[in-house]
């Protein structure tokens, strides 16, 4: 697949397989254009160690990744997954702020202490209105959008994980955080580990899609991958929903070392099907 695959995981964040050499074997493999290494900043304020590598290794994180970047330059990019929390915007700041990351995606996995897209605290979706879940879920998304922390929102509606739909169409909540991310200026990506939870869907949905292309907002692939054969997995199926939405392309990231964050390009998609 003529693609770079940008939301990459690794063995250190206590939940994902292989080393960062791996992933990238993997990518060359399956013939994507590039890889970005996205593993999970640590979970800040209290660090978790099947969710996050501690603070202590992110030096060695970032120094596997440049060895990387050296090694195949062009090719692999230094990248993060970081938490969207509103308490923890200030300490998560300071910390990449504090490393060279080409881009950092940024997710929401909480709302206050519930992680709703961890499988062990489930339960919560039964003392809970699915509605008002949706609505605080998509406001903390927009706050995570507006942060400026952030290159590329992760997975914009994770929401859906487990398969807990709204019961109505929240339009206009919808069309407000739309219209909040791209006034933002973030991309968002197309997200095919949903295609292998309970949802069975990519993140985000056609729907949703079609709003962020009619509002202009660019798009980049993800696998989320957390072993190294999953990297760029599903991602004709990508393509397509992308090319359904509306887009005829996908926003690539280049390396600037010393300046900073990526550049953002643009690249068609290929004449011919992926
Ligand atoms: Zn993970
Ligand atoms: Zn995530």
């Amino acid at each position: 697949m003529r693609l770079p695959d940008y939301h990459t995981h690794t063995a250190r964040c206590g939940h994902a397989h292989g080393r960062p050499d791996e992933y990238v074997a993997a990518a060359k493999a399956r013939g994507l254009t590039g890889i970005g290494i996205a593993d999970h900043l640590p979970l800040l304020p209290e660090p978790d160690p099947e969710l996050s590598m501690g603070v202590c290794d992110l030096s060695d994180y970032v120094a596997d990744v440049q060895a990387l970047k050296a090694e195949f330059p062009g090719y692999v990019l230094l990248g993060v997954e970081a938490d969207y929390r509103p308490q923890t915007v200030s300490e998560v700041r300071s910390l990449l702020e504090g490393h060279p990351f080409d881009y950092v995606i940024g997710s929401v996995h909480h709302m206050g202490e519930w992680g709703f897209d961890d499988p062990r605290q489930l339960d919560e979706y039964g003392r809970r209105d699915i509605d008002d879940v949706w609505v605080e879920y998509f406001q903390l998304v927009g706050d995570a959008a507006e942060s400026g922390l952030f290159t590329i929102l992760g997975h914009l509606d994770v929401v859906k994980k487990f398969g807990y739909r709204p019961t109505r169409a929240l339009t206009s909540e919808l069309d407000h955080l739309v219209a909040r991310v791209a006034a933002a200026g973030v991309l968002v990506e197309i997200n095919t580990a949903g295609l292998h939870r309970p949802v069975k869907e990519a993140y985000p949905t056609l729907d949703i899609l079609r709003r962020l292309c009619d509002a202009g907002v660019p798009i980049t692939f993800g696998s989320d991958a957390h072993r190294p054969e999953e990297v760029g997995r599903d991602f004709g199926h990508a393509v397509e929903l992308a090319r359904s939405a509306g887009y005829a392309g996908f926003a690539s990231l280049e390396s600037r070392p010393g300046e900073g964050r990526a550049g953002i390009g643009s690249v068609p998609f290929e004449a011919s099907p992926a």
